[in-house]
């Protein structure tokens, strides 16, 4: 039996106030709620004074990190699976550079020249407040904006270990999966929706992939300007 969790937002990050002045609700060519016409998504952010998402750099690797402290045993494949997903959808190379003992999940970019790898791990609520409660985990983006034109550039995925162990637990390599592709999803720069056939939905309520809305938004987020740092 699923217990449900909630996959919390880019709550966590001190790293989205870098952008937040230019924050969009969604995307007004699709909607993101169950009532409109589908597929739904919804982008974190926008350009500066534009309707159009900010992106990730379309000709530049999206390089990341793992820190398995915490971690289920398997989250060798469990990462790279969940990666495999979002790299399929938004057309983007990832580069796994290895494991790290950072756990500085409240870090943010220091200049355009000066950033670390998306960082993913695993944290229990006494270190991460935003994982209290039925939180399954926190993502978000982190951005730079260079001659007014703002592109991801890095971000955080932290998924709460108790979740984690409770899914391991029951043989839910699925549930797993999806938790760790929807935090993704965030970091690629989308966010919640309303629609439960999705799987930036709110709430896991059992689906394992993407749906055709989160596929779409993914395919826009990887198909951004090419920004060479
Ligand atoms: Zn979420």
């Amino acid at each position: 039996m699923k217990v449900p969790l909630a996959l919390g937002g880019g709550a966590v990050v001190g790293v989205l106030l870098a952008v937040a002045s230019v924050t969009g609700d969604s995307d007004p060519a699709s909607g993101a709620d169950e009532g409109t016409p589908g597929p739904h998504h919804a982008f974190f952010f926008t350009q500066p004074g534009s309707s159009l998402p900010v992106t990730w750099s379309s000709c530049r690797p999206v390089t990341y990190v793992v820190n398995p402290a915490h971690a289920p045993a398997g989250w060798v494949d469990l990462v790279a699976s969940a990666v495999d997903e979002v790299a399929e959808a938004t057309g983007l190379d990832f580069a796994y550079l290895g494991t790290t003992s950072d756990r500085a999940f409240n870090r943010s970019v220091r200049s355009p020249t000066d950033f670390e790898p998306v960082l993913i791990g695993w944290a229990m609520p006494q270190e991460i407040s935003d994982l209290e409660g039925t939180v399954a985990g926190v993502a978000g983006p982190d951005s730079i904006t260079v001659d007014g034109h703002t592109t991801y550039v890095t971000g955080k995925v932290i998924l709460d270990a108790e979740s984690y162990a409770r899914l391991e637990a029951d043989g839910d390599a699925g549930g797993a999966r999806a938790i760790l592709m929807h935090e993704l999803g965030h970091v690629m720069g989308l966010t919640h929706v309303d629609d439960a056939g999705e799987l930036m939905h709110e709430d896991n309520i059992g689906r394992e992939t993407f749906g055709p809305g989160d596929l779409q938004g993914l395919a826009v987020l990887g198909a951004g300007r090419c920004v060479q740092f």
